[in-house]
C-alpha cells in the first residue's frame, strides 16, 4: 500500500435522522394490507454522498423525501445512473431477511463500471440495508407472498453540461412494501417478439442495470400491450433469443435439460441464476448459450420443449403462456418444472426450507 491510500473502512458511520412525519402504525397497516407493487414507501431512506475529491461520505438515514437537484445535474442529461432490485422477507419467527446481497453488491459495481461511475464497497451497500431495515422494519409485510422491495440506486448529481464522468454522486436505498404478485395464482405470461425494436447491442450497456434500458423497453412493451400481450421479448442482431427487459428466459427440454441465452447483451439475473443452481441440483443439465427463435419455436412445435418460462426478483418465476409475432402465435406447452422450483425457491426465501447454499442475510440483527 502506498503512502497516500488508506484501506475501506468495514463500516460506515452513519447519522441517523428520524422521521417526525412517520406513519402511524395504523396507517401502515392500511398500506399493508394490499400494497400492490412500487406505489408506497416506507418514512426513510439512505443516502451517501460520492466525491472525487471525499470518496464516499456524508453516510445518512433520513425522512424518506425529495432529493433537490441543480438542473444541470449529469444524471438529466447524460443518465448515469444505476440501480439493483432486492426484497426482504419477513419469516416465521419475526426476523427479516433477504437474498444473496453480496450478489447484487457485486452486480451493482459491474453496472456501475460500465456507467464510468464510482464503486460502493459492498460490505457499504449491505451495511446500507440493514440501516435502513433498522428504522424501516415494521414495513417488512408479514402476510403470505408479500415482501419488502429494496431499491438501491446511484446517480450522477454534479452540476455540469461537459460530457464526462461526474465528479459528484448520489447513492439511495429506498424501499416500497409489495403484495403477491399473482394474488389470484399464478397465470401463465403472453409475450410479445420484438421485431422491430431491440433492447441492447454486442458491445452496449445491455449487462448493466441502468435506467437507459429501460427508457428504450417503454416503446416496444407499448407495442406488445397493443397486441394484447402482456410482456415483450427481445432478439440480439444475429436472431438470437435475450431476454424480457426486466426478466431472463429460460427454456426446458423434453429430456430435462434447461437452455438459458448467454450474452453480454442481456442483465445476468440473480433469480436465474439460483432457480438454475436448485434445477442442477435435482440432476438437471444446464446450458448457457445462445438460444436462436427458430430453436424455440421449433421445439414447440416438435415437443422438444416442454416449457418456457421468465424469472426476476419482482415475480419469481412466470410461465410462459404464449409467444406472438406479426404472422404467428405460438401457445407454449404448460408443464409443471416452473411451478415447482417457483415454490422451491420462494420457500428458501420465506425461510419455509432449508437454505442450503448459505443464499439468505439476516437484516434485523
Ligand atoms: C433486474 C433484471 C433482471 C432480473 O434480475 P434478478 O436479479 O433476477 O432480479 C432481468 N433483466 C433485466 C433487464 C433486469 O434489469
Amino acid at each position: 500500500m502506498t503512502s497516500t491510500e488508506t484501506p475501506t473502512p468495514e463500516r460506515l458511520a452513519f447519522q441517523v435522522t428520524r422521521n417526525l412525519a412517520a406513519k402511524s402504525s395504523a396507517d401502515r397497516d392500511q398500506i399493508l394490507a394490499d400494497p400492490g407493487f412500487g406505489s408506497f414507501f416506507t418514512d426513510h431512506m439512505v443516502d451517501i454522498c460520492w466525491s472525487a475529491k471525499g470518496g464516499w461520505h456524508r453516510p445518512r438515514v433520513q425522512p424518506y423525501g425529495p432529493i433537490s437537484l441543480d438542473p444541470a445535474a449529469a444524471v438529466l442529461h447524460y443518465a448515469q445512473e444505476v440501480f439493483e432490485g432486492m426484497k426482504a422477507y419477513r419469516h416465521a419467527d419475526g426476523g427479516i431477511y433477504t437474498f444473496r446481497p453480496e450478489q447484487n453488491a457485486k452486480r451493482f459495481n459491474r453496472s456501475a463500471r460500465r456507467l464510468s461511475m464510482p464503486e460502493l464497497p459492498e460490505q457499504f451497500f449491505i451495511q446500507a440495508l440493514h440501516e435502513l431495515i433498522a428504522v424501516d422494519g415494521d414495513w417488512v409485510p408479514t402476510q403470505a407472498d408479500q415482501s419488502l422491495y429494496l431499491r438501491p440506486f446511484m446517480f450522477a448529481k454534479e452540476a455540469f453540461l461537459g460530457v464526462r464522468p461526474a465528479n459528484k454522486y448520489g447513492f439511495y436505498v429506498i424501499a416500497s412494501p409489495a403484495g403477491s404478485y399473482f394474488p389470484g395464482g399464478v397465470k401463465p405470461v403472453s409475450i410479445w417478439l420484438s421485431e422491430r425494436y431491440a433492447r441492447a447491442a454486442k458491445g452496449g450497456t445491455g449487462a448493466a442495470k441502468t435506467g437507459g434500458n429501460y427508457a428504450a423497453s417503454l416503446l416496444p412493451q407499448a407495442e406488445a400491450a397493443e397486441q394484447g400481450c402482456d410482456q415483450v421479448v427481445f432478439l440480439d442482431a444475429t436472431g438470437s433469443i435475450e431476454e424480457l427487459g426486466g426478466m431472463n428466459i429460460v427454456f426446458v427440454k423434453k429430456d430435462g435439460t434447461l437452455v438459458t441465452p448467454d450474452s453480454d447483451t442481456i442483465l445476468e439475473g440473480i433469480t436465474r441464476d439460483s432457480v438454475l443452481q436448485l434445477a442442477a441440483d435435482r440432476g438437471h443439465t444446464i446450458e448457457r448459450r445462445a438460444v436462436p427463435l427458430s430453436e424455440w419455436r421449433d421445439g414447440v412445435a416438435s415437443g422438444e420443449i416442454v416449457e418456457a418460462f421468465a424469472c426476476g426478483t419482482a415475480a419469481v418465476i412466470t410461465p410462459i403462456g404464449v409467444l406472438k409475432a406479426d404472422g404467428f402465435s405460438d401457445e407454449q406447452p404448460q408443464g409443471s418444472l416452473a411451478s415447482s422450483l417457483r415454490e422451491e425457491l420462494t420457500d428458501i426465501q420465506y425461510g419455509r426450507r432449508e437454505d442450503r447454499h448459505g443464499w439468505l442475510h439476516r437484516l434485523d440483527a
